[in-house]
């Protein structure tokens, strides 16, 4: 028998017409790259996300056709995130830190056909548009007189034009909620990047299980500021679950220093703030020297890369600012774990909440995971004994989007590439990696990347490139290299031959030359002996 319920799919409009009709004048705040403070409401966002679905439907765009973007957290791209998906196609939010080589070939391999994209990104666009001849829409995210006479890009529109001719009327069509909704690329994977293709459904889903209380517990009285980029996981989903919850959005454009985000933390009354380590070093450091407090922030999710004891210590000792530890991946929508402690760890002491605290936390519900040994067999949850850390649910990836090579799925786990140890109360804690890439300030480099561009050069035998621990960005690149008898390269040499080959920020830190570089019975190189190797060496300050 079946329930007798209504039959609704999940829809990403279903979002979008909410927060128009029940929380229609919330307020969303955004620092545009002009440089000035837009200010306007969720009636707004409704009004020009029908704009943009008709400016789409005027296109000719198929159902599912990819529109992707090269754009800062902002109010334009948050109505594409409506218009896009809500009207059917795929957003595509392209990652604007990788080197124009790394966009167009996403680009290609998406097969996007729309690119709106702010004005700082116009190189990007101009080095890739020869490249990507499947674009056949350019939308600059600006006003008519804002667009360039001169930059040489094929069929280039400003934004306000586009939309603006259309009609704010616009019935949102229903589909199958298992339709695509939208797409990232991770590089935090071997080989070339991969894609999670979200739908309607999962991130419904997650839009739902990311508000709870436990989880990011948003409410209509927060104001947010999702310093976690756009193009990162949909800034993991706050967009979506600020549409269903109602609370004031507060986007920090292109300005994420320290200074500037304090003085929109304090300007705005944000009470809620996300990213990850890097941005709030950078944030304390401003504050730190000036004796600056708060006035209303009292919680920050923090996550993407493990945080660390002092910046737990630092925001709730001394601003008293509660954080909440994440985990997640790309590949999981992409929360998978919230930091957050039990009824019964409340009377435990301040040093004992701690330890907790610092864990990556329980898993949401919706999200199971498990840990297994070399063997593939579970381990218990004992919180000593380590394994690789696999999850299943309904916001996590089945296949990447036309990736080679099958399932990533083993057994239907999805492993995550992370190795971790799960306590008896159900807390996981990330304590290696088994995937071979480095994450810097929350961004991927692939190892792998640097180790091919060293062994193209005509003086290197043999490179490895492991992370090594910074202060600033988590983790940096090094690189370890092997000469080739009878030939001689340095350092500098070697660093100089990354230039324009790889993104500037992805170039290693430094060089060591060695010897020879460990090998296992398969000739693998052995990063685990490798760092062993270097355990003494500091990357240079
Ligand atoms: P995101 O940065 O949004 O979490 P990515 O797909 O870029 O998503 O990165 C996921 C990976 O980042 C994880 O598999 C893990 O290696 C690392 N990571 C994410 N959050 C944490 C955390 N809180 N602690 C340690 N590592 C983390």
């Amino acid at each position: 028998m079946l329930g007798l319920m209504q039959e609704q799919p999940l829809l990403i409009s279903s979002l979008i017409e909410f927060a128009d009709r029940h929380q229609g004048d919330g307020q969303i705040v955004s620092r545009r790259v002009e440089g000035d403070i837009h200010r306007y409401t969720w009636a707004d966002v409704a009004r020009r996300s029908r704009q943009v679905a008709n400016a789409l439907d005027a296109a000719k765009l198929a159902f599912s056709a990819r529109v992707a973007t090269l754009a800062w957290n902002g109010y334009r791209h948050l109505e594409l995130y409506f218009g896009v998906s809500g009207s059917g196609r795929v957003l595509h939010t392209l990652n604007p830190r990788l080197h124009p080589d790394q966009v167009a070939w996403i680009a290609n391999h998406a097969e996007d056909e729309v690119l709106c994209f702010d004005a700082t990104f116009l190189p990007i666009v101009q080095a890739i548009h020869a490249r990507c001849p499947g674009i056949r829409q350019y939308v600059m995210l600006c006003e008519a007189d804002k667009l360039p006479q001169d930059s040489g890009v094929p069929n280039l529109v400003a934004y306000e034009s586009w939309i603006g001719g259309q009609s704010s009327d616009y019935a949102w069509p229903s589909f199958d909620e298992n339709s695509a909704s939208s797409m990232c690329y991770t590089s935090g994977t071997t080989g070339h990047p991969k894609a999670a293709l979200y739908s309607h459904r999962s991130t419904i889903l997650h839009a739902y299980a990311a508000a709870l209380p436990d989880v990011m517990g948003l409410s209509a009285r927060d104001s947010v500021l999702p310093v976690v980029p756009m193009f990162h996981v949909n800034a993991w989903g706050i967009p979506y679950s600020a549409a269903l919850t109602g609370c004031k959005l507060v986007f920090p454009g292109p300005a994420l220093d320290g200074k500037s985000v304090y003085e929109l933390i304090e300007a705005e009354k944000v009470t809620y703030a996300a990213g990850v380590p890097t941005v709030w070093q950078m944030l304390l450091a401003h504050m730190a020297p000036a004796g600056l407090r708060f006035s209303t922030l009292n919680r920050t999710v923090i996550g993407g890369s493990a945080c660390p004891p002092a910046m737990i210590e630092a925001f709730r000792e001394k601003y008293g600012v509660e954080v909440l530890h994440a985990w997640g991946m790309t590949e999981m929508s992409p929360l998978g774990t919230l930091c957050t402690l039990k009824n019964k760890h409340l009377s435990l002491p301040p040093e004992e909440q701690m330890k907790i605290r610092l864990k990556q936390g329980r898993a949401i519900y919706g999200v199971d995971m498990r840990i297994v040994g070399d063997d593939g067999r579970e381990l218990p949850w004992d919180g000593k004994t380590y394994g690789d850390l696999q999850v299943k649910g309904p916001w996590i990836v089945r296949d990447y989007y036309k990736a080679e090579g099958g399932s990533p799925l083993v057994d239907g786990w999805f492993p995550t590439g992370d190795v971790a140890t799960i306590d008896a109360d159900g807390y996981m804690q990330i304590t290696d990696r088994s995937k071979d890439v480095i994450k810097s300030g929350g961004e991927w480099i692939s190892s792998i990347d640097i180790e091919n561009i060293a062994m193209a050069h005509p003086a290197v035998q043999m490179a490895a490139c492991v992370g090594m621990p910074h202060p600033k960005w988590d983790e940096r690149p090094l690189l370890v290299a092997v000469k080739r008898p009878g030939m001689d390269v340095s350092r500098e040499e070697l660093l100089a031959f990354y230039e324009g080959r790889i993104a500037k920020w992805q170039i290693p830190d430094d060089v060591v030359f060695v010897e020879a570089i460990p090998l296992g019975a398969t000739g693998k190189m052995l990063k685990t002996r490798l760092r062993e190797m270097l355990k003494d060496y500091r990357l240079p300050a």
